[in-house]
């Protein structure tokens, strides 16, 4: 029986789609690890630190829900915290290819590891983190997508890159 699985990405930053795939893996399993990558070649817009600031934020309150980041692949990272679970979101059929490839890859890599993935509920289904970015820095109202601080950080955040 799989106790714990770990949920990687880069949240940069997370969205409420992060939040509702979070909540429902956090049924299933009795531990959830959010594994924020470090992902450098992705260029994110906010710090590890950031990211992993405002994810710890948005799960407060949440039993058995514990943020962490990671550096490298996912599966030594799984095997470090001895899980044999990763979770991955499925939104639209435009996901599927990339995280079939990947999930393909990781389990090339590490037979003992299984990815399991999760659907959001449909209102969350188009949303990305970055779409997100590009809505907010054209000064969309950003409140269904993301919890309050975490708008008030991406417009601070664009704020600075524009000065
Ligand atoms: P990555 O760079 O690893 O794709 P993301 O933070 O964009 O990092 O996504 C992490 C995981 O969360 C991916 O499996 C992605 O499909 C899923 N995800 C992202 N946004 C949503 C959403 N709105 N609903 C459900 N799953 C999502």
């Amino acid at each position: 029986m799989c106790q714990k699985a770990i949920y990687p990405g880069s949240f940069d930053p997370v969205t409420y789609g992060h939040i509702d795939l979070i909540k429902r893996a956090q049924e299933i399993f009795s531990e959830v690890i959010v594994a924020v990558a470090h992902n450098p070649h992705k260029k994110p817009l906010f710090s590890v630190e950031d990211r992993v600031g405002m994810l710890k934020k948005a799960v407060s309150g949440l039993r058995g829900v514990v943020i962490d980041d990671f550096d490298g692949l996912v599966v030594d990272y799984a095997h470090k915290q001895k899980a044999h679970v990763l979770i991955r979101g499925l939104r639209m059929l435009s996901d599927f290819e990339y995280e079939f490839q990947m999930a393909l890859t990781n389990r090339k890599l590490s037979p003992d590891i299984e990815t399991i993935f999760l659907m959001p509920q449909e209102s969350y289904s188009y949303l990305s983190s970055k779409l997100l970015k590009e809505a907010a820095s054209l000064g969309a109202d950003l409140s269904s997508f993301v919890p309050d601080f975490v708008g008030k950080a991406l417009k601070d955040k664009l704020h600075q890159a524009k000065r």
